[in-house]
């Protein structure tokens, strides 16, 4: 491990609470491309064709498309050692947090339970007309799209990724109970970990002025940093290799083996 790795290890091994703010870059290693690494394109579409509101309403068979694809991409990834290590994380810090932009299952999949995702679900639909979201185990079939039928709701209204496009609003109950954790944390030992985040489209959400609110110790975790002005600590490594060397240890010495 390096310094700056045995330092986190430390902090970790201390803390009573742990935040996670995580993006795309948790996902990296598993093989899911990140957003704006390649210019403003997901997955070589522009954002403004697949992620807005216009986009759908002036062609959503084109957006289906493209969140048809994506869903049918999810069984052939896996979860990281990133993915596992928060997933292990929630069992060992009370309070316990982990707020993902990512629209992917793998955090689930690791077993993260204390999750929010806030930028929605691949594995969600929500209808245009009633307003419904439903659970989407099974990808919208590409076939169906290229056909030109898309999925719709039992009321008939057409049915939509239940994701937050640019331009959206986000879920206010959601932001309650990121408040709701920097209440509890507040007079606890604190670590508070940006994961694999441009904050090119969060701006981070207020996450390190909540951190410092309480004065938690502020970890970014990212090969390219972000956050540096403000983190305590930056660690500039892909955060699966990462968190698999510190997390193992940090593991054990809570342990106390
Ligand atoms: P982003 O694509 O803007 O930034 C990714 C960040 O991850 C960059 O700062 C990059 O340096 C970093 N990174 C790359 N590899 C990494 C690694 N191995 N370990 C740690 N960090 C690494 O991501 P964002 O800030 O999450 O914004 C993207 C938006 O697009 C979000 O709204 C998200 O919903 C959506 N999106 C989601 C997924 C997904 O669900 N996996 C993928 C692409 C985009
Ligand atoms: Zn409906």
């Amino acid at each position: 491990m390096t310094p700056g790795e045995q330092t986190l290890a430390d902090w970790l091994v201390g803390a009573r609470a742990v935040f996670a703010f995580c993006g795309a870059g948790v996902s990296a290693e598993s093989g899911v491309p990140t957003f704006r690494g390649a210019g403003g394109l997901w997955e070589g579409r522009p954002v403004e064709e697949v992620a807005t509101p216009e986009g759908f309403r002036n062609d959503p068979q084109r957006v289906w498309r493209f969140y048809a694809d994506r869903m049918a991409s999810l069984p052939s990834v896996s979860p990281n050692p990133a993915h596992r290590a928060l997933a292990e994380m929630e069992e060992c810090y009370d309070p316990f947090l982990l707020v993902t932009q990512n629209v992917d299952d793998l955090h689930e999949r690791a077993g993260s339970r204390k999750l929010i995702k806030i930028h929605g679900s691949l594995m969600e639909t929500r209808c245009t007309a009633c307003g419904e979201v439903l659970p989407r185990p099974d990808p919208v079939s590409s076939a169906e799209v290229a056909a030109g039928r898309l999925p719709r709701c039992a009321c008939g209204g057409l049915l939509r990724p239940n994701v937050v496009w640019f331009g959206e609003y986000l879920d206010r109950r959601q932001f309650d109970r990121i408040y709701g954790f920097f209440r509890a944390a507040a007079h606890v030992p604190t670590v508070v970990l940006v994961i694999g985040t441009s904050g090119v489209v969060s701006g981070g959400y207020g996450v390190p002025e909540l951190a410092a609110q309480i004065g938690a110790r502020l970890v970014e975790i990212n090969p390219d940093p972000a956050f540096q002005e403000v983190a305590d600590l930056a660690l500039a490594a892909p955060a699966g290799e990462l968190l698999g060397r510190v997390w193992p240890e940090v593991r054990a010495r809570r342990a106390g083996d």
